[in-house]
């Protein structure tokens, strides 16, 4: 029979020491909304789980024109925050298309850029946002951009004895913005999610777009030109639909994410 041993450290440095302590041993739970069913069927069996929700890892902040998000706080938050709806409401579009209610009271930015599934929201807005992802370790602190810290299907370049404590992004107060997706059902990933920010000029002619999608690929595609991103992409096909389905939705989703993103520029 199988079983593991249940820790809850209150503060960072001790949950610090306990994930450099067990190594590969252990696993950190956030909101659970992965690990649990990961649990579930086995397909991880720490010997530890460190829960994390006690570390005071839950707020939003902005300042120096700099937004703040710690690693637990929970996409129905980013829905909710009025400093998020000031500072990044692309952020609020996007928990919206998470998961369902649950997944929404529980899941946590951390956990979601931690777990990198290849087709969530959030690992896409924050690779358009060209935010920077807060990394702790027994040794240390470190930044990493979201375009460096995913590297393939659910993998990234934490390394071992590492938390990801929050992310910070630099204010975009004056660009548009629009996230798009197709799923098969209300609720589901998104076979295709598209994120676009633009800003325009004095005339309102773009003067930066930056997109990036989700589900194309392994891990988050960043680009700054629709028609280019379309014939970059070169998504898989898997048992839902054909990679040239995707490929053609991507450039559908794109176009809608981009006039949305410029009709709200220009309010
Ligand atoms: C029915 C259902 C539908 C869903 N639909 C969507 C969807 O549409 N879009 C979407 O994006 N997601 C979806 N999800 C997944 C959901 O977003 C998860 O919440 C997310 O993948 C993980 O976040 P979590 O806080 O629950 O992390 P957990 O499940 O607790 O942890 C996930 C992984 O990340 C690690 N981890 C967690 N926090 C940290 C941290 N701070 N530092 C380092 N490692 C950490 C854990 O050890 C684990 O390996 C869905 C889940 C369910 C059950």
């Amino acid at each position: 029979m199988y079983g593991f041993e249940y820790v809850a450290p209150e503060t960072l440095d001790d949950a610090l020491g306990l994930v450099r302590e067990h190594g590969d041993d252990a696993k950190i739970l956030a909101g659970g909304q992965s690990l649990i069913p990961i649990l579930h069927y086995r397909l991880a069996r720490p010997r530890v789980v460190i829960d994390i929700n006690s570390l005071p890892l839950g707020d939003v902040t902005a300042d120096d024109g700099r937004l703040r998000i710690g690693a637990l706080v929970r996409y129905h938050e980013l829905e909710e925050s009025d400093t998020i709806a000031r500072r990044c409401p692309v952020l609020a579009e996007a928990a919206r298309l998470i998961g369902n209610v649950r997944v929404r009271t529980l899941g946590t930015v951390g956990g979601s850029l931690a777990h990198a599934d290849p087709a969530a929201e959030l690992p896409a807005v924050m690779t358009a946002l060209d935010a920077r992802l807060v990394v702790a370790s027994a040794s240390g602190r470190r930044t990493l951009a979201a375009r460096e810290f995913f590297t393939g299907p659910l993998t990234t370049a934490l390394t071992p004895g590492e938390i990801v404590t929050g992310v910070e992004i630099a204010a975009v107060p004056a660009y548009g913005w629009a996230v798009e997706e197709l799923s098969r059902r209300a609720g589901d990933f998104a076979i295709v999610a598209v994120v676009a920010l633009v800003r325009l000029d004095r005339l309102g002619r773009v003067d930066d777009a930056r997109l990036a999608f989700g589900g194309v690929a392994d891990r988050p595609v960043h680009a700054r030109a629709a028609q280019v991103a379309r014939d970059a992409l070169d998504p898989p096909s898997d048992a839902f639909v054909s990679g040239a389905y995707r490929r053609h939705v991507a450039g559908v989703l794109c176009r809608r994410a981009l006039t949305r993103a410029v009709a709200r520029a220009l309010a």
